[in-house]
């Protein structure tokens, strides 16, 4: 037999999956798995939610899909109503994508619209943090800080400025208000070298996802970057498509803090893994100048259709109608002492870091210089495996920056139970039990 036609990264064999209900995925051979990871942070409801299904097959009976310059359509209108809610009408204006990279390349371009109907067509550069991931599409690589994915393109994409963001787990500044005040000060210093009126926007996430294992900014900082963009006249884009729709314990992660973007991307649980659907939000007197000197001049067909939209209102309203940020809070609590108690326990776990359900694990060959494993070692890879052996998905990744080692992300349904995230935590822990004995002790050796 030949093999698949299907192709994405070269990986391990994979089991075939069979069915899920709830937080669990079965296999075609009946292996159980506990979804620690919600696939890509988007299952946000776990797999099979009745309420979402409902809504999906009552929408499928009235109309799949209508052309957003055709026809209006109640989802969308609903949904968008919902959006702007969410962040407390500090962002009154809503664009529907099917995905996240598309969310994060259409706030690029509606920025550069923005400021191009303004008449400052000088402003031409982005500026984003290394590490970082914000899409695969050009545009959003170009804002991407992740050298592996940037490589093979870097000749073809428009890269914007790289600053380093906060690290309160390695820098080195005896304490965090001087680290802030550190990072904050080359921020400026690169902006300002690359002259501030050349700037669109500095785009970054509030609380990092799979690219940095959930790294977290601080009231400090973010104040500090939102004086910086008002001081030289760029925007603010937060991209949520990661962190938002309740993943955090609030609707979106910036709200902990309360310092607001002028463009919000999201999506991933906005479609809860059920159907594409992302969103930018905006501000409405920077859609008012792009819409008043020509329109955005942007669009991708599926955009905004009933179907994708029918899914992401019932996602929002199982969330709100299941109490699910309270759920998060509660259940965050109880992931982040399971972690901290993991860490306490393996030297080779050296950051626990994270809010609601969005945490990461950050595992370094010594905890007192907290140097890194090896490349080679493929320390991720592995304890993947063994999670997955042990009936548990997480989500791996390996900063090759030279920033951070290897982490994984612990970031389960928001529906979880407690009973289930005490499973959760049994399991990590033979995985991890296993990876001391199998993978670290012989490396020591
Ligand atoms: N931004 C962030 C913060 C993300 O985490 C991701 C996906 N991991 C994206 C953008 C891109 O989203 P998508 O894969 O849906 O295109």
């Amino acid at each position: 037999m030949s093999s698949s036609p299907l192709f994405y990264q070269a990986g391990p064999a994979m089991p075939e999956v069979s069915h899920g209900r709830g937080v669990y995925l079965w296999d075609t051979d009946g292996k159980e798995y506990l979804d620690g990871c919600s696939g890509a942070i988007s299952c946000n409801l776990g797999h099979h939610h009745d309420g979402i299904r409902d809504a999906m097959l009552a929408q499928l009976d009235r109309v799949a899909f209508t052309y957003r310059t055709q026809f209006e359509n109640a989802p969308a209108m609903a949904l968008a109503e919902e959006l702007v809610t969410m962040t407390n009408r500090d962002l009154e204006k809503v664009f529907f994508v099917s995905s996240g990279s598309e969310s994060v390349e259409s706030a690029i371009k509606l920025a550069r619209q923005y400021f191009v109907a303004r008449g400052e067509s000088h402003r031409r550069h982005f500026v984003s943090l290394r590490p970082s991931y914000h899409g695969s599409t050009l545009g959003a690589l170009g804002v991407t800080g992740y050298q592996p994915l940037e490589a093979p393109f870097a000749d073809i994409t428009q890269a914007s400025i790289k600053v380093p963001g906060p690290d309160f787990y390695r820098h080195t500044e005896g304490d965090d208000d001087a680290h802030i005040r550190k990072v904050l000060r080359e921020t400026r210093e690169r902006i300002d070298s690359a002259g501030s009126e050349s700037i669109i926007a500095v785009v970054l996430e509030p609380v990092g996802g799979a690219s940095t294992g959930a790294r977290m900014v601080s009231q400090a900082y973010l104040e500090g970057i939102r004086k910086l963009c008002d001081e030289i006249g760029c925007l603010l884009i937060f991209d949520e498509v990661l962190s938002g729709v309740g993943r955090t314990g609030t609707w979106f992660a910036y709200q902990h803090w309360g310092v607001a973007p002028d463009l919000l991307t999201t999506a991933k649980g906005l479609g809860a893994g059920y159907y594409p659907v992302g969103a930018l939000l905006c501000r409405e007197d920077i859609v008012d100048t792009v819409m008043a000197n020509g329109g955005f001049q942007h669009g991708h067909t599926y955009a905004g259709n009933p179907l994708a939209c029918a899914t992401g209102l019932a996602a929002v309203e199982a969330i709100r109608n299941e109490k699910l940020l309270d759920n998060v809070v509660a259940r965050g609590q109880q992931v982040r002492e399971g972690l901290e108690a993991l860490k306490a326990r393996y030297d080779f776990v050296g950051d626990v870091r994270g809010i609601g359900l969005l945490w990461g694990v950050e595992l370094v060959m010594d905890p007192a210089t907290r140097s890194p494993f090896p490349a080679e070692a493929n320390l991720f890879a592995s304890v993947t495996a063994l999670a997955k052996e042990e009936g548990l998905l997480i989500y791996p990744r390996r900063t090759l920056d030279g920033l951070a080692g290897d982490h994984f992300l612990i970031s389960p349904p928001l529906n979880i139970s407690e009973q289930e995230i005490t499973i959760l935590l049994e399991r990590l822990t033979r995985a991890l039990q296993r990876l001391e004995s199998e993978v670290v002790a012989p490396l020591a050796a």
